[in-house]
């Protein structure tokens, strides 16, 4: 029941072929720090490969053929391709779907505070996160500033290696008694992750201004982004780890990046989306969703209406719509839930079940089910199905294996799965395993990447 060690199978032209992928994935990670940021670079890919906006196609009463390509933007933040293959729709689509939006820590609405001459953001984190490891490290702030005009202002700062960077202090071994002996989801609380962002006072006649320092700070904001402390209340602002992605390993085997949860499974779909220049049978779908890290909810979760919405669209531009054609087409899919997997890790060994986790190095990963507490929360796949999937993964050479999230009992964690399979689809999650998963800093296998690929488009144009 062993699986392969991927690297073992591959001949010059795959070691090749995974470099390449793993270069541009990189650079992918580089311009996707956010789930915004993810969709506009996303965007910018397909139309190079031939994707128009379906809104304008709609909005000119324009019908779609088979070969046709078209993107689907929510709100900038949730984004689905379709690729209109040969057979009816109703025959079913095969879907890949990935989240976009990864463990951070935002601004509050009213985040700007001055205290013992130094200027703050206050924040309030998003997702699972341990927050004692996003202290003492360089941060980056990345988001919209959206002002009452209407107008909306990027902001990346700390990317650059001529930008400044911002952070969050840790306490100094000398004096953290009390702290190194608290549990350890209270070493740093959440309250404490405020980021520092000044220290220089402005210029003042009036020497006891509470504020100087932080009024010196908004005068910069203010000449560089021309925004006001008042359009903080209506902003998205995500404080990430700042720096660049990376090769990782003295072989360099491995790539260290931010936001691997779960942006490798979105790049690997791209990725083997992009790579299909013949008409399908069976229409593609490629759907890159927000909001998964806190439940997929909101209008650009998984559990919104768009995407159901965007496939009523798409059988009223390729033939005539009807809710019954909807249901059918929805019920007769097959979708991959394209979600990292916890990878077993030595030093922690004692949380995993060795016959059932998924290796560094040892292919895509299917989880026939995933939840906590007796699959609690899960998708658990039909057997049917994964019987199918192991016969497509063979006949396309695919190195895979299965896992589930560590032992039983364990903890847990759940995908988008469950609310696609709602529609009576068969889903079950695939991904690529992850070390130090939601810390800052997060490892993979370009091994792993490259089977993704492989097996994302053996789905797409096979299933
Ligand atoms: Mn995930
Ligand atoms: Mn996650």
């Amino acid at each position: 029941m062993e699986r392969n060690v991927a690297w073992t199978t591959y001949t010059d032209k795959d070691l090749k072929k995974l470099e390449t992928i793993s270069k541009n994935y990189i650079k992918f990670l580089d311009s996707g720090k956010t789930e915004r940021e993810c969709v506009t670079e996303a965007i910018r890919l397909s139309e190079k490969h031939g994707y128009r906006d379906f809104a304008e196609v709609i909005a000119e009463g324009g019908k779609l053929k088979a070969g046709d390509c078209v993107y689907s933007n929510c709100m900038g933040k949730a984004i689905m391709f379709f690729k209109v293959g040969r057979q009816p729709i109703e025959k079913g689509m095969n879907i890949v779907g990935a989240h976009i939006d990864s463990p951070r820590i935002d601004l509050k609405q009213n985040p700007m505070y001055e205290e013992a001459g130094l200027a703050y953001l206050d924040t309030h984190y998003y997702g699972g996160i341990k927050k004692y490891q996003w202290v003492a490290m360089p941060l980056a702030m990345h988001g919209v500033v959206a002002k009452k005009d209407g107008t909306l202002v990027n902001i990346v700062i700390g990317e650059d290696p001529k930008d400044p960077v911002i952070g969050i202090s840790d306490l100094l071994p000398h004096l953290a008694a009390d702290q190194m002996g608290k549990k350890g989801s209270l070493i740093i609380e959440g309250e404490a992750l405020d980021v520092i962002i000044g220290s220089k006072p402005a210029k003042t006649d009036d020497d006891k201004d509470k504020d100087a320092v932080k009024n010196a700070v908004l005068a910069i904001l203010k000449e560089k982004y021309d925004i006001e402390e008042e359009d903080f209340l209506s902003a998205e602002i995500e404080i990430v780890p700042a720096g660049g992605a990376r090769e990782f390993g003295l072989d360099r085997s491995m790539i260290i990046g931010y936001g691997h949860d779960d942006r490798v499974c979105a790049y690997a779909q791209l990725e083997a989306l992009f790579d299909i220049s013949d008409i399908p049978e069976y229409t593609i779908c490629c759907i890159l969703a927000d909001k998964e890290e806190i439940g997929s909810v909101g209008a650009t979760g998984m559990s919104a209406k768009y995407f159901e919405n965007a496939v009523a669209e798409l059988i009223n531009a390729t033939g005539d719509y009807c809710d019954l054609k909807l249901r059918r087409t929805l019920a007769a899919s097959r979708m991959l839930s394209c979600d990292v997997s916890a990878g077993f890790d030595p030093l922690f060994a004692g949380v995993f079940e060795r016959k059932n986790s998924a290796y560094l190095g040892r292919g895509v990963c299917f989880n026939k089910y995933t939840g906590r507490g007796g699959k609690g929360g899960s998708n658990d796949a039909n057997a049917e199905y994964m019987g199918a999937l192991r016969k497509l993964m063979e006949d396309a050479k695919v190195n895979f294996q299965t896992a589930e999230l560590g032992k039983v009992d364990q903890g847990g964690g759940g995908t988008i799965a469950y609310i696609c399979a709602a529609y009576g689809m068969n889903v079950i999650d695939s991904g690529v395993a992850v070390l130090s998963m939601h810390a800052p800093w997060e490892i993979i296998s370009k091994a792993d990447l490259y089977e993704a690929v492989k097996a994302y488009r053996a789905f797409l144009v096979n299933a």
